[in-house]
């Protein structure tokens, strides 16, 4: 039987969220309902209630960095029992046959990937995301989140944790490579973490010093204000791989001309506006840019098992639900240490 639960919803765009119910589908032959125990607030989020990527559908209950406990199961289930540990990302279906989806990387599916809200599900009924108390997810879309992780920690990983991870593999983060992590906030800190338990030498490039302290002690190895001009001038020609998280544009010819022969500044902050880049700044030193949305099904569990492996988890900031407008102004104005989770028991 289909349920109504509470959860926190914008009305429109740039309205402040309030709580309303909505409705979660009948338990389908394949589908498990998690009862949502944290829900973490990502920039994403914010950019989709405010409407700042175009396309936005109200009322929006935003959350893709779902972690909770399986509470009931569809006939069909094989994947999870009641009980399980769970976690739901940034989608929640993909047509599971094009040749994405079967190589995958269901996030780049081919007919479009179900997001997790301001989506449309294949039943043709709008997608609701995890700040709420509640949610019905098919299994093959449902995330194993093992022992050594605590739920609260764990549920920035469903996002923030992919969307690094999955760029510092595909472009082999390592030992004797040099990487850097642009912004320090949700997405970077998670990065730096990763990249340093993946063997690489890290810097983090954040606007100020104001952070430096933390960046250590997460495990960059290096740490510089991007306000300083001399930042610019002595890591000219220094890095591999630059994974770039910032929410607003940057001077992209300027953090080009960071990279080695041959490196990469893979675009991960999604701002509102476009780029421009001039051209000669990738053709001097072969260099290359590049993009990455989150990560496929099988690699986030990958992610998870190893973020187990390695004790990492986020730095996290719980809140009431009836805090999440004040954290989104917060998460606007970089002062978060450095990712709200929303306690679903609030909502
Ligand atoms: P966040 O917590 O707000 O972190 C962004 C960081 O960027 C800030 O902490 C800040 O770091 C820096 N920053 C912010 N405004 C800036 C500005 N005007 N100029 C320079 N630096 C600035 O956000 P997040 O949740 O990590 O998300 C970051 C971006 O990634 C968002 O655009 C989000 O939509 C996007 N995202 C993309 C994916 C994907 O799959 N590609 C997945 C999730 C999120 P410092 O204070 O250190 O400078
Ligand atoms: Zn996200």
């Amino acid at each position: 039987m289909a349920i109504t639960v509470p959860a926190y919803a914008a009305p429109s765009a740039k309205a402040p969220l309030e709580r309303i119910t909505v409705t979660r589908r009948d338990l389908g032959e394949h589908d498990v309902l998690i009862e949502i125990r944290y829900s973490g607030i990502c920039h994403s989020d914010i950019h989709q209630a405010r409407d700042e990527w175009g396309g936005a559908q109200f009322p929006m209950v935003p959350g893709h960095e779902i972690a909770g406990v399986v509470t009931e199961v569809g006939s069909g289930v094989t994947r999870h029992a009641v009980g399980d540990r769970v976690g739901v990302g940034c989608f929640v279906d993909s047509c599971r046959e094009c040749a994405n989806c079967l190589a995958g990387d269901e996030q780049y599916c081919l007919k479009g990937m179900t997001g997790t809200y301001n989506s449309v599900g294949r039943d043709g009924e709008p997608t609701h995301g995890g700040y709420s108390t509640h949610v019905v997810v098919d299994e093959n879309y449902v995330l194993r989140i093992p022992e050594a992780l605590a739920l609260d920690v764990a549920a920035p990983l469903l996002c923030a944790g992919i969307t690094l991870y999955a760029p510092l593999k595909r472009w082999q983060a390592g030992p004797g490579q040099q990487v850097a992590v642009v912004g320090l906030g949700g997405l970077g800190h998670i990065g730096v973490k990763i990249a340093d338990a993946l063997g690489a030498e890290v810097t983090v490039l954040s606007r100020s010093l104001g952070k430096r302290e933390d960046a250590l002690r997460l495990g960059a190895d290096h740490y510089r204000s991007t306000t300083d001009p001399a930042t610019f001038t002595e890591l000219d020609g220094r890095f591999d791989l630059i994974v770039n998280t910032v929410s607003a544009n940057l001077d992209v010819d300027a953090y080009l001309g960071l990279l080695k022969l041959d490196g990469t500044l893979v675009y991960l902050g999604a701002p509102e506006y476009p780029a421009s880049v001039n051209v000669f700044s990738l053709i001097n030193g072969r260099r290359n840019i590049a993009g990455s949305m989150i990560g496929g099904i099988a690699e986030t569990q990958e992610m998870l098992d190893f973020c187990a492996r390695h004790g990492i988890g986020a730095d996290i900031e719980v809140i009431a639900a009836d805090r999440i407008n004040e954290a989104y102004d917060r998460v606007v104005a970089s002062d978060v240490r450095y990712r709200f989770v929303i306690d679903a028991a609030t909502i």
